[in-house]
């Protein structure tokens, strides 16, 4: 697959750097409108449903996703809309924890099993520099910190309970009824 290529791995240091915040002229700009497009690509390209900029070595806080119910990778997901997300603010709005097997296209080959709040709210900032807020729960929530934490510094590796909650991808179809993300 291609994108796959363009993609830091577990292990670059540069992972493991806190992405600085944009200016609103910063992110109109076309530098930004650039860096977005290939964030798409190379997210499509690679398959993913999420990609954050450092995981292309951009130290910048901006993250894109997007659902696909289409995907044949992942199973009993609903699309979502496609979210441009600069400078996110998250909030915790229901602590429950809730469970999925994650994937990360920085951590090739591996699935991890992570619980984190169901629900939060994300103030960004979009793709033309306005400022946005949304509620998202279940799955949705779970991609979000995932994405949201690679802007900091963290892999999702980060918040396993257990190194026990870490396999082979291709183990995936030994465990009933989990969703995973990518
Ligand atoms: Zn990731």
């Amino acid at each position: 697959m291609l994108g796959h290529e363009l993609i830091l791995k577990m292990g670059n240091p540069i992972l493991r750097e806190v992405s600085k915040p944009l200016l609103k002229e910063e992110i109109v700009s076309d530098q930004s409108k650039d860096l977005v497009k290939k964030m798409w690509e190379v997210m499509e390209q690679a398959g993913g449903i999420g990609l954050a900029a450092p995981q292309i070595g951009v130290l910048k806080q901006l993250a894109v996703i997007r659902l696909d119910s289409d995907s044949e990778r992942y199973e009993n997901i609903e699309d979502s809309e496609e979210f441009v997300i600069f400078n996110p603010k998250l909030e915790v709005l229901d602590e429950t924890k809730q469970g999925f097997w994650e994937g990360c296209l920085s951590v090739p080959g591996l699935r991890g099993y992570v619980e984190r709040p169901r629900k939060l709210k994300i103030n960004y900032l979009n793709e033309k520099a306005e400022e946005k807020e949304v509620i998202v729960e279940d799955f949705l929530a779970t991609v979000f910190q995932h994405e949201l934490d690679h802007l900091f510094g963290f892999l999702y590796v980060d918040r396993l309970k257990s190194v026990k909650d870490l396999i082979f991808e291709n183990e995936i179809n030994n465990i009933p009824e989990e969703k995973i993300l990518d």
